[in-house]
């Protein structure tokens, strides 16, 4: 039985044209905060390549999409993987015509320690997926956003990068890099008529967050930092995301929106 997060309920609502003839690339799509960005960017009219790293989780999530009549081709993309990265641009240029939005998604945690206790190799893997990975998608969808003209690049953050959370050191770091990293090429870019933004959500129930929102003392410990009470739905996420890649938010860029039920977040 499939443990994917599709939720498929909420989202329907959002039938809207403002991403019509757009294509976006989604990374870390398959499911998750990934595939509810991803249908609600189709929802909203663009086309959509969705990937992520297992074949079975891709194709699962590509029928489901087009069972809901989104526009979309799905690829096998680890986000540290050049050819696959490659693969993934591939696609959306010999699909869809090109590419106008790029959501760099994809993180690991693939272990907790305190910073000054980390092994290196965890280190290194963090930054490589989170940080180093997201300034490559950057970088090379950047010539094609330039093609079209211009586009919108959205990083997927955390409120862990305004606040580090204890024992996610390392991952809070990585996710603090990218709130400087969305200002950096924000700034390079500008009269490219490409704008950049990041979105840090707070305590999304997915797969990911698990191990911090099921168990009762867990939940109770991370719900301490949410004034809103509960966590947040994929799909709270991508509402932001597709303000910050559509023309309603034309006049922003270079930052990043706290979706995060009100948890503090300053640096
Ligand atoms: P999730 O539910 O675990 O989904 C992860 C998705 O990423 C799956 O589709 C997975 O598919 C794919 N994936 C994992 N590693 C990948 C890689 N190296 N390359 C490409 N795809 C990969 O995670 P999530 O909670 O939606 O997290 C998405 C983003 O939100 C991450 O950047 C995370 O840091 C951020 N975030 C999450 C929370 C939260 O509370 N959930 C809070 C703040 C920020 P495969 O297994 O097939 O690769």
């Amino acid at each position: 039985m499939s443990t994917l997060y599709h939720d498929l309920t909420s989202a329907k609502q959002f039938h809207s044209s403002r991403l019509k003839g757009k294509v976006a690339v989604v990374t870390a799509s398959s499911d998750g905060i990934g595939f509810a960005i991803a249908k609600r960017l189709g929802y909203e009219g663009a086309s959509v390549v969705i990937s992520s790293r297992k074949e079975d989780n891709v194709n699962k999530a590509v029928i489901t999409l087009r069972s809901e009549g989104i526009n979309v081709e799905g690829v096998v993309c680890h986000v540290s993987n050049a050819e696959q990265r490659k693969e993934l641009f591939e696609t959306a240029k010999s699909k869809f015509g090109g590419i106008d939005i790029l959501v760099s998604n994809a993180a690991v945690n693939p272990a907790v320690s305190p910073v000054l206790e980390t092994d290196e190799k965890v280190w290194d893997k963090i930054f490589d997926v989170n940080v180093k990975s997201s300034w490559l998608l950057a970088k090379e969808a950047y010539p094609e956003l330039m093609k079209r003209g211009g586009g919108s690049i959205v990083f997927v953050a955390s409120i862990a990068g305004y606040q580090p959370m204890e024992p996610l050191g390392p991952y809070s770091i990585s996710k603090t890099t990218l709130l400087g990293m969305t200002k950096a090429i924000a700034y390079e870019v500008v009269h490219d008529n490409i704008r950049v933004n990041c979105v840090a959500p707070g305590i999304v129930s997915t797969k990911f967050a698990s191990a911090i929102t099921t168990s009762d003392a867990a939940k109770d410990k991370s719900l301490s930092i949410v004034p809103m009470k509960r966590f947040g739905k994929p799909d709270e996420i991508a509402g932001a995301v597709a303000f910050l890649v559509s023309d309603d938010a034309s006049y922003v860029t270079g930052e990043t929106l706290v979706v995060a039920g009100g948890a503090y977040a300053h640096l």
